[in-house]
């Protein structure tokens, strides 16, 4: 469906952090690419999560469109900042989201959907009421606002969130938001506290608790060794992910970001896990260095009208000049 309903009466936006306050019950679109259509590139079972979320068949992921971020390295541009996804219903979501659990995803995935929480939760509460069971992951760059992390309280099971740097310097030149430290720092307390200790089933899938994955940058040790000894404080109470798969996609600029341009390597990855083990961080999930690639990046849906499809890519290109 090319215009769904308007669902909220959200008129000026302050989903996320960048707080612009924009009119989203019209087609005028925040900072985050997001008009009053909630956008998904792709609902799919998902094998490529952490082995405690995507066990059995897979994690039942839902990806949304558009970012409240704007990540230079992001692997998933085509949806986070260039427009890809298609626009769906609130009832839709509720559907695709029972029809994931029939086809037995141990949790439902939900993948950068700060933007649309007003329908998520909706969704939610739907499907709920009409048994849905599995575990609720909200899959995040750790970029959230206290006031909708406290919509969330009750209806989420495991939260998911990046802590992708605490390097002022870094999260301005990278994300363009200097307060992503602060913010996140926050986010993730938030989570923790509302998660509470981990809880497993019998399979070693995660019920419950909060999972924080850091993915190691080229040149960004320094950065990594204070992410990795701010999340050792949560002791057993956080699960952290390091991840290796730092690989320079076809979009980051080579010249504006030269440091960015070569692959993450062995040794920096080593050392980062050495580090981790050292400050004895014991729930702790690494990576075959080996999986360094774009391969489990997801085709994508796209506009099923070619006029939307150019409306995406022309507000883009305004954006860049
Ligand atoms: S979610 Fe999007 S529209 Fe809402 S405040 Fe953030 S950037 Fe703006």
């Amino acid at each position: 469906m090319l215009f769904p309903p308007v669902v909220t009466q959200n008129t000026a936006c302050e989903l996320c952090p960048r707080a612009c306050h924009a009119d989203r019950t019209t087609v005028k679109r925040g900072m985050c690419g997001n008009d009053y259509r909630m956008r998904i590139g792709r609902i799919m079972l998902h094998e490529w999560e952490e082995p405690c979320l995507s066990y059995g068949a897979g994690a039942g992921a839902v990806f949304f469109g558009g970012c409240p971020l704007g990540c230079v390295y992001c692997q998933n541009m085509e949806l986070s900042q260039f427009g890809a996804g298609v626009y769906r219903t609130v009832e839709e979501l509720t559907r695709e989201m029972l029809l994931l659990q029939e086809k037995g995803a141990v949790c439902i995935d939900l993948v950068s959907a700060t933007p649309f929480a007003y329908e998520v939760v909706s969704a939610l509460e739907g499907a709920k009421k009409q048994g849905l069971s599995l575990p609720i992951v909200w899959n995040t760059g750790g970029y959230e606002t206290l006031a909708t992390l406290s919509m969330l309280d009750g209806l989420v099971d495991v939260y998911l969130p990046d802590l992708k740097t605490l390097s002022v310097a870094r999260a301005k030149r990278y994300l363009h938001a200097a307060d992503y430290p602060t913010v996140a720092k926050r986010a993730i307390a938030e989570m923790v506290r509302q998660t509470g200790a981990l809880i497993f089933n019998e399979k070693g899938g995660l019920l419950r608790g909060t999972l924080v994955r850091h993915l190691v940058l080229p040149h960004g040790l320094r950065d990594t060794v204070r992410v990795l000894s701010h999340l050792a404080e949560y002791g057993e109470t956080v699960i952290v992910s390091l991840m290796s798969q730092y690989t320079p996609c076809k979009h980051l600029s080579r010249e504006d970001y030269p440091e960015l341009a070569s692959p993450l390597s062995e040794r920096d990855y080593k050392a980062a896990c050495r580090y981790a083990e050292e400050l004895g961080i014991e729930n702790l999930y690494t990576q075959e260095h080996s999986s360094a690639s774009c391969a489990y990046i997801p085709e994508w849906e796209y506009p099923s009208s070619p006029f939307d499809l150019f409306l995406n890519m022309a507000e883009e290109a305004e954006k860049r000049q």
